[in-house]
C-alpha cells in the first residue's frame, strides 16, 4: 500500500490536483477538510464543534482528524494506496500517522508539496469564496489566521519530511494544466 501526502498551504491546489491523481494512480483520496465539512453539513456533534474552530481559521483537535483518518484507512482495503490531503497538519499528527502506519508495517511513501506565496494564497481563496461559498473563505481575518496557523503549525513538517528524505516540492504557481504536469512527472518517479 502506498501512502502519499499532498502538502501545502491553504489554497495551494491540493484538492484540485488530488482528483486527477487518485484516478491515474488508483488511490483513495482522504481530505480531512472535506470529511469535516460533511460532518458539519450532516449536523453531527463533531461537526458542530469543528465548525466553530474552522470558521475562525483554527485547527480542529488532532484526535478528531486522526479518528477520521483511521476509519477511512480501514474502509478501503482494495486500493493501491491513499492520498492524504490536509493531513498531517501538525508535527504531532505526523508522528501519530507514522505510528498508525508502523502498526501495519507501512510507511509514508512520499510527500508532494505544492508551494505558493502568501499573496497568491489570499488571491486564490478570495476567488474560491465566490464559487464554493465556504464559511472559512469568507473573511479576510479568517484567511489571515489560516495563513498564520499554516506557518506556525504546519510548515515545520517540511523539515520533518526533508529529514526522512521523502519531501518533494513542486512550484504551485501556474495554470492548473502546468502544475498538473509537474505533479504527474513527480508522481511517476515515486
Ligand atoms: P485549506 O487547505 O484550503 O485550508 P481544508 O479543506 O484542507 O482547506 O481545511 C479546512 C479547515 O479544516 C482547516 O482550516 C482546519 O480548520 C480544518 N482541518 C482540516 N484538516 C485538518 C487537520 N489535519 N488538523 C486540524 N484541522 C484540520
Amino acid at each position: 500500500m502506498k501512502y502519499f501526502i499532498m502538502f501545502g498551504p491553504p489554497g495551494a491546489g491540493k484538492g484540485t490536483h488530488a482528483a486527477p491523481m487518485v484516478k491515474k494512480y488508483n488511490l483513495k483520496h482522504i481530505s480531512t477538510g472535506e470529511l469535516l465539512r460533511s460532518e458539519i453539513a450532516a449536523g453531527t456533534e463533531l461537526g458542530k464543534q469543528a465548525a466553530a474552530l474552522i470558521e475562525k481559521g483554527n485547527l480542529v483537535p488532532d484526535e478528531v482528524v486522526e479518528g477520521m483518518i483511521a476509519q477511512t484507512f480501514a474502509k478501503y482495503p482494495e486500493v493501491n494506496g491513499f492520498l492524504l490531503d490536509g493531513f498531517p497538519r501538525t508535527v504531532q499528527q505526523a508522528m501519530d500517522l507514522d505510528e498508525m502506519l508502523e502498526a501495519r508495517d507501512e510507511y509514508v511513501t512520499g510527500v508532494i508539496s505544492l508551494m505558493i506565496p502568501d499573496e497568491e494564497i489570499k488571491a486564490r481563496i478570495k476567488g474560491r469564496a465566490l464559487i464554493e461559498g465556504r464559511a472559512d473563505d469568507a473573511s479576510d481575518e479568517t484567511i489571515a489566521n489560516r495563513i498564520k496557523t499554516y506557518h506556525a503549525k504546519t510548515e515545520p513538517l517540511i523539515e520533518v519530511y526533508k529529514d526522512k528524505g521523502i519531501y518533494h516540492e513542486i512550484d504551485g504557481v501556474g495554470t492548473i494544466e502546468e502544475v498538473q504536469k509537474r505533479v504527474f512527472a513527480m508522481m511517476d518517479t515515486l
